[in-house]
Parts: structure tokens; sequence; C-alpha cells
């Protein structure tokens, strides 16, 4: 089974396209390593076939072709990304790989096998550890993470023969966790080819709607982006610039995002495209920054701005390194248009992200900010607090988020914090110490308490108080994960504290009880006092050990979240009336559902079955109803003049809770013909078996022999009148 010619003359060309692009970052002996590691994953992966039928080599070279023409990577970066599934999918161990290209190499395929392994137990219960080991992995070093893209990217541009399953597992970890992070990395280009791909596989019917929309209105969009742009261009050409102005569509997958999240139809969005304005900078006409704002100055020379829709990403740069001026105008057409303005410098940060790190020197302070989002990810998930606190999925997804909103202290320092941060987030990101003190902050001069929303450009000044300590509230205040960590450890350690004493307490309510202990009790108090179910054990015992409990409001809480078995008795205590009213006659009563008539109601009848009568109160508007449709069917009847002095009872009975116990209950009572049950129900927990039953009775005597019939039921052990 040998590969045709054309075939190794395929792989010889993409192989040179390498090098080619590799071509200024490294000397002719680097490219030597590299056609090396080449030949040593040809041989290894030789001679299997993907699933398409084309080599499998073409996966791995066409990985190492993304990581060097798009990704801008280094020659060890690009030797791994061509040796990334050889320790996976081969004999090739990490010792193999290790001696024959050293440890750097090795780290790197070490990462990358990791992460494959973990992704491929995605769907095993420990869905949120392999997550960790996910974010672990690329944590030790971010060219992990980009390889990891890459080889993202080639699959999912090639997956249309995988079976249907994989197609759609390749895509969901696409949407949350690829996309996330190639947005926070700043590659733009690659995320929105990542995410378009993902939805057109997931959801076909709905990408390809949206793709003929924009391919309908293209036209039209055209135009409009031409009317728009002409005076713009016209000054722009005046002021000797050097630009260019794009309209391109947003993705089709941010569109589709964009219609859930408004609910609102393709036609309504207002912003399907913006127009970037990128540019050359002048020499000494200012900085790059100052030939920005004079666009800016230029356009709204042309067009009205929004008055609030207007974003400074020159002054403070997003996390991930973009740069940029957003406003919002309005167009000729009376439709208001997002424009961008940027230089060719911050167009290619804003599209390639890190990658462009090696294209324009001097980029480290977004480096550094880089390094710290990779060692806070390292701390948070080796911590050992996080451990039996275990999160959601969404919870370590939103670690990859982008900060996007800037917030000062009163002495004017500032903090980078993501979209939705609140006051306890910025009190925690200033150190615990402050977190955990924190009572409330002053916001732009006004009282503000500690779940408020910060906004870009707040000024924030935390109040703390010493007797102040985080709550199980404070998880629902925080959205940070810092802040998120940080409550999480300290709830932990207290709870571990109190642990002990809770559960004495809960033992020796239970004995006063006579209740065994159960799993199902420590569930019934998580539901009382509300924590959650991802909480552990501990957190419940330290809530009983910090309340009051009683052992009658003990009891309260395990009855509450009990579900009652009702039992309707009524049916057969009627037909008994029946027999009772006269035996002569062969004539079923049966009491309407809807009004349940009882002993001294006022009652009517209706025959609408021959043979059986349905009984219901005079007033009720069922039989109004019927007394209009079907008066003919009217059969007067009344309760026997006896029963008028019955009275009510109420009996309460508990017992142990056996098998077979309401069985043996309703046959004593059914068995009685001179008692009429309103109402009953039985309801057991925790071991414990409880009733109650209304009842109608002429007279004590009758009512005493009920108790002591129902007394002598096995397992009953108290009967109450109340
Ligand atoms: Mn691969």
């Amino acid at each position: 089974m040998n590969f045709t010619e054309l075939e190794i003359q395929n792989i010889e060309n993409e192989l040179e396209e390498i090098i080619n692009a590799f071509q200024n970052r490294g000397t002719e002996q680097d490219k030597e390593e590299i056609r090396r590691a080449f030949r040593f994953a040809y041989d290894a992966h030789f001679p299997i076939r993907r699933k398409s039928g084309e080599p499998y080599i073409i996966h791995p070279i066409n990985v190492a072709k993304i990581c060097a023409q798009e990704l801008n990577m280094d020659k060890n970066a690009l030797i791994a990304a061509l040796l990334h599934d050889v320790v996976e999918d081969t004999d090739i161990t990490i010792d193999n790989v290790r001696e024959n290209f050293g440890s750097d190499v090795a780290n790197l395929v070490e990462g990358l096998t990791k992460i494959s392994g973990a992704m491929n137990n995605m769907y095993d219960s420990a869905q949120i550890e392999n997550f960790r080991k996910i974010f672990i992995s690329m944590a030790q070093d971010y060219r992990v993470i980009l390889i990891k893209l890459a080889d993202r990217l080639h699959n999912i541009r090639t997956l249309d023969s995988l079976a249907r399953h994989k197609q759609l597992k390749i895509a969901s970890e696409t949407l949350i966790i690829y996309g996330p992070l190639a947005e926070r990395l700043g590659l733009y280009r690659i995320k929105t080819e990542l995410e378009d791909n993902a939805f057109r596989i997931s959801q076909p019917q709905e990408y390809a709607k949206i793709a003929q929309k924009l391919k309908d209105t293209e036209q039209q969009r055209i135009l409009l982006i031409n009317k728009f742009s002409l005076p713009i261009a016209a000054k722009l050409t005046e002021q000797r610039y050097d630009f260019e102005i794009d309209g391109r569509p947003k993705s089709i997958y941010s569109i589709y995002k964009k219609m859930v999240r408004k609910k609102i139809p393709f036609e309504e969005i207002y912003d399907i495209y913006a127009i970037r304005i990128i540019f050359e900078p002048k020499e000494n006409e200012g900085t790059e920054k100052e030939q920005c704002l004079k666009i800016y100055s230029y356009i709204t020379d042309c067009y009205k701005p929004h008055p609030t829709r207007f974003r400074d990403w020159l002054s403070n740069p997003k996390e991930n390194g973009y740069e940029a001026l957003h406003s919002t105008v309005m167009g000729p057409t009376g439709q208001w248009v997002e424009v961008q303005i940027r230089s060719y410098r911050m167009n290619s940060i804003a599209e390639n992200g890190i990658a462009s790190h090696f294209l324009y020197k001097g980029w480290q302070s977004n480096e550094v900010k880089l390094e710290k989002w990779l060692s806070m990810i390292k701390k948070v998930l080796t911590s050992d607090a996080q451990v039996d606190v275990s999160s959601t999925s969404e919870y370590l997804t939103s670690m990859i988020k982008n900060s996007e909103i800037v917030v000062f202290t009163p002495k004017g320092e500032h903090f980078y914090l993501p979209d939705g941060a609140t006051v306890l987030d910025f009190a925690y990101a200033l150190g615990p110490q402050i977190g955990e003190k924190a009572a409330l902050a002053i916001v732009n001069h006004e009282q503000r308490p500690l779940n408020f929303k910060l906004r870009s450009g707040d000024q924030v000044k935390i109040i703390t108080a010493t007797v102040q300590k985080p709550t199980h509230e404070w998880v629902n205040y925080a959205t940070t994960v810092n802040a998120l960590t940080q409550i999480r450890r300290f709830l932990h350690e207290e709870a571990e504290q109190l642990a002990p004493k809770g559960e004495a307490k809960i033992k020796e309510l239970l004995e006063k009880l006579q209740i065994k202990f159960t799993e199902r009790i420590i569930e019934k108090l998580r539901q009382h006092y509300q924590i959650s179910e991802n909480d552990p054990h501990i957190y419940v015992l330290a809530k009983v050990a910090q309340d009051n409990l009683d052992s009658e409001s003990f009891k309260q809480i395990l009855k509450k979240y009990t579900q009652e078995r009702k039992i309707n008795f009524f049916q057969f205590i009627l037909s008994r009336e029946d027999e009772k009213k006269d035996k002569s006659q062969r004539k079923q009563y049966v009491p309407a559902e809807c009004c349940i008539p009882i002993p001294g109601d006022d009652v009517v009848g209706y025959e609408l079955v021959p043979g059986v009568i349905t009984i219901h109160k005079v007033g009720c508007s069922v039989a109004m109803d019927l007394n209009a449709k079907h008066g003919d069917k009217i059969v007067p009847v009344s309760f026997l003049k006896e029963e008028h002095k019955a009275f009510i009872a109420e009996l309460t009975f508990e017992g142990i809770d056996r098998v077979g116990i309401v069985r043996d209950l309703t046959n004593v009572l059914s068995t009685d013909l001179n008692i009429n049950i309103r109402e009953i129900y039985f309801r057991a927990y925790d071991g414990i078996f409880e009733g109650s039953i209304k009842l109608y009775t002429r007279n004590v005597q009758d009512l005493e022999n009920v108790i002591s019939k129902l007394k002598k039921t096995k397992g009953v052990n108290k009967i109450n009148r109340k």
C-alpha cells in the first residue's frame, strides 16, 4: 500500500511551502531540522491514510503550514506541529521525540498529546476534569494553544468524511473552547473561520439561511458602503493618506448569535457590517493615536456621531492587544454605521493577535499581560481548594474571556476587568485581604453595594469592615475567576472547620426524633439552606453548625421537602351512601369531581348515563350548566337526615414506614361503614410514616371504633384526635 507519485509530489510541495513561510525566521540549519522532523513524522505515520483517503501526513503538514504562514511560529513549534500526532497515533514515545529533537519540542508534543487524550474522554462523567487538563496543558506554554488551534482549524476544514457524531463533537468543542481561545489571543481571523465552520456543521440550515441572506443583500450593501465611503475617501486623499476602506460583513456565526441574543430577524441587525478605515501613519505628523483621532474628526465632519457609541481601544488596548478607535455615525441613508479606525500595524494585531508579535516588535506589554493570564489559569486550576469545589464548564471557559473594562482606584491606578464585573470582583482584584473584608464601595462618589456592576471608566473606592467575611451569597456577586476562587477557598476552609460541629448536631437531633441517618436528610437540609448541588457536603454541615436548629424545626424541614402521597377516598364512600339510602334501587351515586359534595351540602343529581347518578353541590357551576342543557336529566336527591348531624373529626397518626402500610390502613377504613371520609393523606419521610384523615361520623362511638381499629394496624404507633 504505497502512495502514488502524485501524492508524494503533493507532500513535497506542501513541505516546501512551510520552509518558504519560515524563510526569514531561521538559519539553513533550522530549515534542515524542520525537514528532518518531516521525515520522522512521515515514516511514523506511513502508510496510514485519513478517512478522506489522503495520506495521514497531509494533516500534520497542514497544521505546520498554518503555524508557519498564519501564526508566524518559531522552528521548534513547527517541528512540534509536524510531530503533534505521532505519540498519540503511532509507536513513537515522548522519549523518542526528546532524543531526536530535544526537550523543548518534546514538552510541546507532550502537552498536545495530553490535550487530545483529554478531549477523547470529553463525554465521560469527568468532563470538568478534562477541561482542567486541557487548560493546564495549554497554560504551560502558549505555543501549545497555538498549535492546537492550527490542528483544530485543519480538522474543521476537512471533516466532511467523518461520521456525523464525530463532526458534532468537534463542532461543539470548537464553539465552546477553541473559538473563545482564539479570540482571547486576538486571533480573530482564525476564530471566525473556526466558528463559522463549526456553526455550518452543527446547524447547517441556520447557516445556509444566513449565508443566503448575506448573498441576497450583497449588492445593496456594496452600494451603501460605497456611498458612505466616498466623502471620507475624498477627505483622506486630500490629506495625502495611504489608506484602504473595507466593509466586510460580520461572521455568519456572530450574526446568528446576535439574532438569538436580541431575538431579532436578520433584517433588523443594523451592524451587519462595520466600516474599517486602515491607514499608514504619516511621518512627522504626530503619533498613530493622534492620527486616528484626526481621521475620526474628518469622519464626523461628514456624518453625525452617535452620542454614546464610542470606544477608545487606543488609550486602553484590550487585554489581547487589540487597538482601534470605534465610533458609530449616522450614514447618508439614515442608518447607524459602525466605523473602526486603525493603522496597518493595529490591523495586523486585530487579525492575527499574538501572532503579529513576531512581525511588529515592541509589543512586550501585551506579552506580559498574556503571561499573567496564563499564570492565573495555572494557579486557579492547580489550587487544592478548587478540587472539590467542582465548577461548571462555563466557569472554566469564563477564564478565556477578555477583560473589556478599565476601572480606576482613587489614586488613578487602573485595573482590567471582564464585562459585567462587580464591586466585589474589583475588591478581590486589589487583593484577597481587601476582597474578604469588603463591605461596600464608593463608585464615582456614590455609595454602591458589593454586587453593583461596574462600567469602564468608573472610579472605585472599596470600604472594608473588620467584621466582614465572605458568605455563600458572594458567589452570586462575583464574576471573575479570581474572586470566585478566593471566595470558594474561604468558604471551604470555614466549612471544614465547622462541619464536625454540624454533624454532631444533626446526630443529636435525629436521636431525639428516633430517625435513622440517611443521605436524604443531608439533601433536604441542602434544599432548606439553598446550598448548590455543586457544593460539597460539608457546606450543609457548616450551615447547621451556625444555625439554631431545634428538633421541631428540624422535623419541619424533613417534612417540607417530602412528597406527599395523597389519596382520594371519596368514591367508595358515596357508593356506600347509595346502599344506605335505598337498598332496593340498583342505582349508583357518584360524587362529582368538580365540587365534591359532602353530607350536609345541598345536592342535586343528574342521570346522564342510565343507572349512574352524579351528585353535585347545588351551586356548582358545572351543575348550573347541566341544568341549562340537560334539565330532563335532573334527579332530586338529598343526604339522609342523620347525616346532617354528623360531625367532622380529624385524626392524625404516626408510625413506621413499611411496605404495605397504606393498603392495610385503607382496608381498615373501608370496612367500617359508619364513617364518611372527606380527606385522607399519607406522607413518609426518612423512615417515618404520617397521615391524617378528615372524616364525618355520627357519633363518638363510631369514631372510637375507627381509632381502635387503626391502632391495631401493624406499624402505627400513635393516633391523635385534633
Ligand atoms: Mn491532529
